[in-house]
């Protein structure tokens, strides 16, 4: 969410007369866009700023602007610790930071922070707003912001507001618009994806409005997978249709779903749509039902365990990815074996782990008796890359010698002289590049030929002509 506003600050400076600089030494605008999900990115910012400033101190027409959800939770601190910040704006005003960076040249540092409740529909989701986006074929889609959960160590509520979902007609309207401009490979964003909709029926029902006469939230495809009757509500399994279904679009991703959410509807309207992408993102946190309970994460590993094998057994080939945390407040050693019971037995292809950082404001973060030794916390952190890592070359190695189907991503880079690309699970295959090269967006297939845990190496079969026809490679062994 944090890189597609990125996308979108960048956008609207660019549509302001801007053009990227090489570099932090060599820009007259810097804008840090911060995230305040884990702590060290508050480190960070402040060590950022200090180096900015010194910039500045040499280059005094540089401008500085802080931007993100660490911006909306710290906007004093950050004027306060941030002497040359000219600009500190809000997650809601993105579209803004060019006419800030302006009032600021003429009349000094500025702060914006719009509250949520104060805002009309159109400003809270920024699709209207130019973007630049690193990849051409590429494109995140928000379906929803917010969140309505309250786990224990989660910021996210706080800083983003409660769930808001993007009426279905206009993400079917904001991805058919992608595709007409050339873009072939969506990703459906949002904090529980799995709940979209829900929000805009409750809204409805309050005023004494019946959601199913509401063609503005229906959208055309409403009536789902298999062409079932209409629903109380649009699920996010029917958008999934929806949007697979729109004409130029190849792969559908989407991040992330909560798996007490994660409905048998959604599983199917995967196996369903070609487009949708063989791979699912499935936060796990962690593996022992009492650290669950205590994270009100609302599943135990059991019942997580039953939805991914059920998500397995519907869609082919699926790679399943997943968030864990260490650490977490009053975590013992024997829950700490659990996840990594569990770990083993997802066999996961990739896993971002992460060590508890406490948040200002949430549950458990006022659970300072409980914390866990940092020695502790470290080696367990240790201990489970290495099983993260072993399932992850498995799965991988299980790849070599299989036909792939990748989108060009651009040079490697580690190695401008290798290519690289994605598969539709989501790996990175490294390959030498055919004379003449390919261009970033071009669809093809390769042999993958060599495994590690984080990618694959591959060489080129063939390349796709025909990059905007929607379809399936099936993968074939050999
Ligand atoms: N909405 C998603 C879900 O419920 O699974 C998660 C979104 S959160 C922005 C991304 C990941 O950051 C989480 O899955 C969690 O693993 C991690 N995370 C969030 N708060 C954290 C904290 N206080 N300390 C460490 N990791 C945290
Ligand atoms: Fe945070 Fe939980 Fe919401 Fe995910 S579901 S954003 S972890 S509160």
């Amino acid at each position: 969410m944090n890189e597609h506003d990125s996308e979108r600050i960048a956008g609207v400076l660019e549509a302001d007369g801007l053009v990227p600089a090489n570099g932090v030494a060599e820009a007259d605008v810097v804008v840090l866009n911060t995230c305040c999900i884990r702590e060290n990115a508050d480190n960070k910012l402040y060590g950022h700023l200090g180096h900015l400033r010194s910039l500045k101190q040499a280059r005094p027409g540089m401008q500085i602007a802080v931007a993100g959800c660490l911006a909306q939770k710290d906007r004093d601190l950050i004027v306060e610790r941030g002497p040359g910040v000219d600009v500190v704006l809000g997650t809601h005003n993105v579209g803004r930071v060019a006419s800030l960076l302006r009032v600021a040249a003429e009349s000094g540092p500025v702060v914006e922070i719009w509250e949520e409740a104060a805002l009309e529909e159109g400003e809270l989701f920024p699709s209207a707003l130019p973007v630049r986006r690193e990849l051409g074929h590429a494109a995140w889609v928000t379906i929803q912001i917010g969140c309505d959960n309250s786990c224990a160590f989660c910021i996210v509520p706080a800083v983003r507001g409660a769930e808001r979902s993007k009426p279905f007609g206009e993400v079917v309207g904001e991805v058919s618009q992608l595709a007409a401009g050339g873009v072939t490979e969506v990703c459906l964003l949002g904090q529980n994806v799995n709940s979209y909709g829900r929000d805009l029926t409750t809204a409805l029902r309050s005023v004494g409005r019946d959601p199913a006469s509401e063609e503005w939230l229906a959208g055309p495809a409403w009536s789902g997978p298999g062409g079932a009757g209409r629903r109380a509500r649009p699920l996010f399994a029917d958008l999934l249709a929806a949007v697979g279904a729109v004409a130029g679009i190849r792969r559908v991703r989407y991040t992330s779903p909560h798996p007490k959410d994660l409905r048998p509807e959604t599983i199917e309207a995967m196996a369903a749509t070609a487009a949708v992408c063989e791979h699912l993102h499935l936060p796990l946190q962690s593996g022992s039902d009492r650290v669950l309970a205590s994270m009100h994460r609302g599943y135990t590993a059991a019942r997580y365990l039953e939805r991914m094998a059920a998500a397995r057994a519907a869609v082919a080939d699926l790679a399943v990815t997943t968030d864990i945390i260490v650490g977490f407040p009053g975590e013992t050693e024997d829950d700490f074996d659990q996840t990594l019971a569990v770990v083993a037995e997802a066999a996961y292809d990739s896993a971002y782990t992460f060590i508890y950082s406490p948040r200002p404001g949430t549950e458990a973060a006022a659970r300072e008796a409980s914390f866990v030794a940092s020695e502790t916390v470290a080696d367990r952190f240790a201990r489970l890359k290495v099983v993260v890592d072993r399932s992850a070359l498995a799965r991988h190695r299980a790849r070599v010698g299989r036909l792939e189907e990748i989108v060009v991503e651009g040079p490697s880079k580690r190695d401008p002289g290798v290519l690289s690309g994605r598969t539709r699970q989501n790996k990175v295959v490294h390959l030498p590049p055919p004379p003449g090269g390919l261009r970033a967006g071009t669809y093809a297939t390769v042999t993958v030929t060599a495994a590690a845990p984080h990618h694959l190496s591959g060489s080129l079969v063939s390349v796709d002509a025909s990059p905007t026809h929607k379809t399936r490679i099936p993968v074939a062994s050999g």
